[in-house]
């Protein structure tokens, strides 16, 4: 028996590279040896204001990217949230074990009230509640994050100990199965790469905005004039060299440091690399989107193979708790 793994993810829209580093390409590896759930989180995404068409939209970029960097709804199962219903009448019944002081006093709901403070709502305090749902109605034995999520998993796996510890032993307390996320800058060098603050790449871009976007990144701030010597150290596009540039990477760095190389050349060197590298990914893309009812069939498939699970699960939950 291959053990359960489960992951979910906000619909965002067209994926780039900070989410390609940071979870596609791992989501990808696990398969070889995890049975895999990938869920498009999108009843989460309703605890910021969404619009139903961009939502929409959203999910179908995400998919696509996720099909096309080789997540396989053969081997995986791939669906959405809210496509599973089952997810909703658990969330009601966990948050019945769930002690608000437990929620309300979370670092993460106090930085959400200071992010939004006109739309504290109600989901909003539940948020935790509903991810222990996603893991735990699936029984999932794994959740793959990096050390900063860690917290987020304990408290799922409190609120399961605590429904085992008051029900019986129904619910599987999930493991962490740690992983490293490389942390990606934007192209600003300053803050991690994400949409919101446009200083992404998108995996989909064409090579030219691909370029457009690599010339425009900030680089060691030190290197004034091309015959300042550069320190790479500092540097994000010679962090993202490390990733897409293998092979190159001792000669960028020396060639940095002597300025035998300005930063122009270093970035077209970079752009060319990236672009190499996501060509494979990016046709993929393009056959597929070729494909309009590709997505939906994939989710229409994965949510019927999930609701499998999840029925299950919670007919278990139920009896246990008398209903
Ligand atoms: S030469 Fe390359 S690695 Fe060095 S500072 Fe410029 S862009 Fe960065």
């Amino acid at each position: 028996m291959r053990q359960r793994v489960f992951s979910g993810a906000r619909p965002t829209g067209r994926q780039h590279l900070g989410n390609y580093l940071g979870a596609i390409q791992n989501y990808v590896a696990l398969q070889d040896a995890y049975d895999c759930i990938y869920c498009v989180v999108d009843y989460h995404a309703l605890t910021t204001m969404v619009n139903p068409r961009e939502l929409r939209g959203n999910i179908q970029d995400m998919v696509l990217d996720w099909l096309a960097a080789g997540m396989d709804p053969q081997r995986s199962i791939i669906f959405v949230q809210s496509h599973v219903p089952q997810v909703a009448e658990f969330h009601l019944l966990l948050s019945m074990v769930t002690p608000l002081g437990w929620l309300t006093r979370l670092p993460t709901f106090k930085e959400k009230v200071r992010q939004q403070p006109d739309n504290v709502n109600y989901g909003l305090v539940g948020y935790p509640v509903l991810m222990a749902c996603d893991i735990a109605l699936y029984k999932a034995s794994l959740v793959p994050v990096g050390d900063d999520q860690l917290p987020h998993l304990e408290f799922s796996r409190e609120i399961v100990r605590r429904f085992n510890h008051l029900f019986g032993p129904v619910l599987v307390e999930p493991e962490a199965k740690l992983t490293t996320v490389p942390r990606v800058m934007g192209l600003d060098g300053v803050n991690k790469m994400s949409k919101s603050l446009n200083n992404h790449i998108e995996l989909a871009a064409t090579p030219e905005e691909t370029r457009r976007r690599v010339m425009s990144m900030v680089t060691d701030p030190a290197r004034q004039y091309r015959t300042d010597p550069g320190h790479p150290e500092v540097c994000n596009v010679f962090s993202l060299h490390k990733v897409y540039s293998p092979g190159q990477v001792a000669q960028i760095e020396a060639d940095c440091r002597s300025a035998a190389i300005g930063c122009v050349d270093c970035k077209k060197l970079f752009a060319a690399n990236l672009n190499r590298t996501l060509a494979p990914l990016r046709e993929r893309r393009a056959s597929l989107a070729g494909q309009p009812e590709l997505v939906r069939q994939v989710l229409a498939d994965g949510a019927s193979r999930a609701q499998v699970i999840a029925a299950q699960t919670l007919r278990e939950v139920k009896e246990a708790m008398g209903l």
